[in-house]
């Protein structure tokens, strides 16, 4: 009647393990799933083997069925530990000899059990008993034996473990699916304990019994709420397709994951992203170490192939119910951004027909250089230059020579007063210079250097040649100069004394 009632079960076991098999391990897409689908397999093998053995009765055939379960038995506990590390987001850990390493006690094991008629260190004896009618196997259990149970408890036990992490932080649907896998992981201990202790004692193999309601359980709780995996599924491709490079980080700064993305944003940093915590990986990147740290939104510089890119960071933080458990980080290559912002802030700033500071920018230049030289009491000077009879000079060559006569005056200015100096077109044919370290004598002698090669420089148009002047004003800030704008009020005062007292001049400031 037993083994009646054990066929039928292990037979329907066996059928819903084919099902759940050919379901998880060709329709699921997730890692999880494929390995689910093996979990399913080696317990089916398993049964099978099983289901055979109680209904032979010569001991040669129940010794061949029992060691066709072993094809799925050492298995079984690794793939239940790789599932479960899979499902709670520790897949990344498996990758490498880390993940083979897992696989090594089980293939021994089922080696040692294939040879074991030469060494019995796996059995040491097989004999043939009867025990309520029934006539069972008996196996003594040899020193192997006893490595495996070690590891089985060893992968039930971080099992339990990371099911029972996963539920203390889920809510709602999510937590009701990592209770029923709680439980499904719990289950096993009952076997191991009645198989251990040979409690009950007739002889049946209970972990055979108990573990496939534990797989129909992580089933349901995977199908059930399958809503989840879509959900996983979605986040995951996101997260790994993305351009942007994303790198999850626990609470201690150590890395958890990170996408295929912020690999090669890693190379540009020299970084080495194995390191396993962020003070490490960025130990020569203190300024972007400090930033990420502080979560501030940041663009930084680097030499790629001798090229400059530029990458933006930005830092989140990830809480779990008002309690911080880590940070995303982001970088996102937005090198063309800057680029275009250069040109547009160049664009902005430079007069084009003079490629000289425009107004705009030669005041903030020119703001700038006041306030330090207030500070360091620098002494600084400013030149106000306007050109002579220029409305001549249109009316006479025209109006593109006008142009021409600018761009010449320019190239003259911009050659003299490089370095240091800041030189810019105020508008029209006025220009202005704004002088570092320069006191009134310096500033006037420049000046009138300045001046003279103006004068002295031959223009041509339409196969003539004429000359230009040029009248200046200086200013050089003292004690009583309170402002930029004094300053340059001062130096154009100067320059309209030298108009009217005779223009081609160059006049002080008073
Ligand atoms: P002065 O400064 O010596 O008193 O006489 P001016 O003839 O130079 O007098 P003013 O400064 O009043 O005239 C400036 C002229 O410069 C007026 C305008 O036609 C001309 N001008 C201003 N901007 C440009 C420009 O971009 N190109 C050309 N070709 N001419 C310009
Ligand atoms: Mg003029
Ligand atoms: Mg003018």
């Amino acid at each position: 009647m037993i083994v009646f009632i054990l066929s039928v079960y292990l037979f329907i076991g066996v059928m819903l393990l084919s099902l759940m098999f050919v379901n998880s391990f060709f329709r699921g897409k997730s890692s999880y799933a494929r390995a689910l689908g093996a979990l399913c397999l080696s317990l089916q093998i398993y049964l099978l083997g099983y289901l055979m053995e109680v209904n032979v009765d010569t001991l040669a055939r129940m010794k061949f069925w029992n060691q066709i379960q072993y094809f799925g038995i050492p298995f079984f506990p690794t793939l239940w530990l790789v599932v479960s590390m899979l499902y709670t987001g520790r897949g990344k850990k498996l990758k490498g000899y880390k993940g083979v390493l897992l696989f090594v006690i089980p293939f021994i094991t089922f080696l040692m059990r294939f040879t074991n008629d030469f060494h019995h260190l796996y059995y040491s004896k097989i004999e043939l008993q009867y025990t309520n009618n029934l006539s069972v196997m008996y196996l003594t259990k040899g020193p192997w034996y006893f490595i495996q149970m070690l590891y089985v408890l060893f992968t039930l036990v971080l099992c339990t473990w990371f099911y029972f992490q996963r539920y203390k932080k889920s809510t709602g649907d999510e937590r009701m699916q990592f209770r029923i896998l709680l439980i499904a992981s719990i289950l096993p201990y009952v076997s191991l304990i009645l198989v251990s202790t040979n409690l009950g004692g007739i002889g049946i193999d209970y972990t055979a019994v108990i573990l496939p309601p534990c797989i129909f359980m992580i089933n349901l709780a995977l199908t059930k709420y399958n809503f989840l995996e879509i959900k996983l599924l979605a986040r995951e491709r996101v997260f790994e397709d993305s351009s942007i490079g994303m790198i999850l980080l626990n609470r201690f700064y150590q890395v958890v994951d990170f996408n295929n993305a912020s690999l090669s944003y890693f190379k540009w940093m020299h970084a080495n992203l194995e390191e396993a915590y962020l003070d490490q990986i960025l130990k020569n990147n203190q300024a972007l170490l400090s930033s990420i740290k502080k979560l501030d939104e940041r663009v930084f510089m680097f030499f790629v192939d001798e090229e400059e890119r530029f990458l933006e960071t930005n830092s989140r933080m990830i809480m779990n119910k008002d309690e911080l458990v880590g940070f995303l980080i982001t970088f996102d290559d937005v090198t063309e951004r800057e680029i275009l912002k250069k040109k547009l802030l160049e664009m902005a700033s430079i007069d084009e027909l003079s490629g000289l500071s425009n107004r705009r920018k030669f005041r903030e230049s020119a703001t700038e250089i006041f306030e330090r030289a207030l500070r360091y009491d620098e002494k600084i000077s400013v030149l106000m230059m306007d050109i002579d009879y220029f409305k001549k000079v249109n009316d006479t060559y025209g109006h593109q020579t006008g142009d021409e006569v600018i761009k010449e005056f320019s190239g003259i200015l911009m050659e003299l007063f490089r370095g240091t100096d800041i030189s810019g077109r105020m508008g029209g044919e006025e220009f202005a210079v704004i002088m570092l370290n320069a006191d009134t004598d310096a500033a006037f002698q420049k000046a009138e250097r300045f001046r003279k090669m103006i004068a002295e420089n031959i223009m041509h148009a339409d196969k003539k040649s004429f000359q230009i002047t040029v009248s200046i004003g200086v200013a050089t800030c003292d004690q009583l100069t309170q402002s930029l704008d004094m300053l340059i009020s001062q130096a154009d005062h100067a320059l309209y004394e030298a108009k009217r007292t005779g223009r081609n001049k160059t006049v002080i400031s008073q």
